[in-house]
């Protein structure tokens, strides 16, 4: 589904990602572990084109991320495409980022009318559908601030599912919340990973890359430095630095 090639990206002579590769099959869970500033977050900010890459490519399904084929040639794609392209992707992020001033409800469906032109019934019923899913039915006409943090991510997620996106990446989606509510927000990603959803996870949780993830990507320095299935990569690392960086964890 995803084929990510060669990609380069740069913050003025600081190359953050130095060629990434990285492949990720339909209903596959990935999980990217790897220290603070190696590109974790930068790779996932190019694969939505929150920022633009220097080289390389990345394609989703048929589709190049960010250009177009006419006539043999890579054209850039006007805004519109790119929003099109990023309507295919979910996100969910460290903060929740839910509008304060909305509802439970109104955040889940403001993406599927606003944007995507589904009619208000419709994606009403369906974020009713996401709220049961995540475990929170009962909240559609609360506010943000009356939710734990743990709740409000749960929200976060239900709102990235709403615009049925063919890819979800998450970003460190528990390290923001207090310990107690880490637990129910992995639960939830646990389910959807076990429902085909195709998955990218940037985290610190090793057990939920241990038992959740399909394969686990050691990134370091804006490269691959080491990926494989959790039960070669975390319990035997062929790599000295993905040795040193799951040290930490034991
Ligand atoms: P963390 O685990 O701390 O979230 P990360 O692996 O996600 O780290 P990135 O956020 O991708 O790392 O950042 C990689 C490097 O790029 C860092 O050195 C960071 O300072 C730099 N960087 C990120 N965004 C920008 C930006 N907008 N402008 C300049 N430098 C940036
Ligand atoms: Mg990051």
């Amino acid at each position: 589904l995803v084929r990510i090639r060669g990609v380069h990206k740069s913050y003025g002579d600081h190359e953050v990602l130095r060629g990434i590769d990285l492949d990720v099959r339909a209903g596959e869970v990935v999980v990217i572990l790897g220290p603070s500033g190696s590109g974790k977050s930068t790779l996932l900010r190019c694969i939505n084109q929150l920022e633009v890459m220097n080289g390389g490519s990345i394609r989703l399904g048929e589709e190049q991320i960010g250009y177009e084929l006419r006539h043999g040639h890579l054209h850039k794609l006007p805004a519109r495409a790119i929003a099109r392209q990023r309507s295919r992707i979910g996100m969910v992020f460290q903060q929740f980022n839910l509008y304060p001033h909305m509802t439970v409800l109104e955040n889940i469906v403001e993406a599927p009318v606003g944007i995507h032109r589904r009619s208000r019934a419709e994606a009403e019923a369906h974020a009713r559908e996401l709220l049961a899913r995540v475990g929170l039915a009962e909240k559609a006409a609360a506010f943000p601030r009356q939710l734990s943090g743990g709740q409000q991510q749960r929200v976060a997620i239900a709102r990235a599912l709403a615009i049925r996106p063919e890819l979800i990446l998450f970003d460190e989606p528990t390290s923001a919340l207090d310990p107690e509510l880490v637990g129910e927000v992995l639960a939830t990603m646990r389910d959807l990973a076990g429902q085909g959803l195709t998955m990218i996870v940037v985290t610190h949780e090793i057990g939920f890359a241990r038992d959740a993830a399909d394969r686990v990507v050691f990134m370091d320095g804006g490269v691959v430095v080491e990926a494989g299935p959790p039960g070669e990569v975390l319990v035997a690392p062929q790599h000295p630095r993905t040795r040193a960086f799951l040290a930490r964890f034991i």
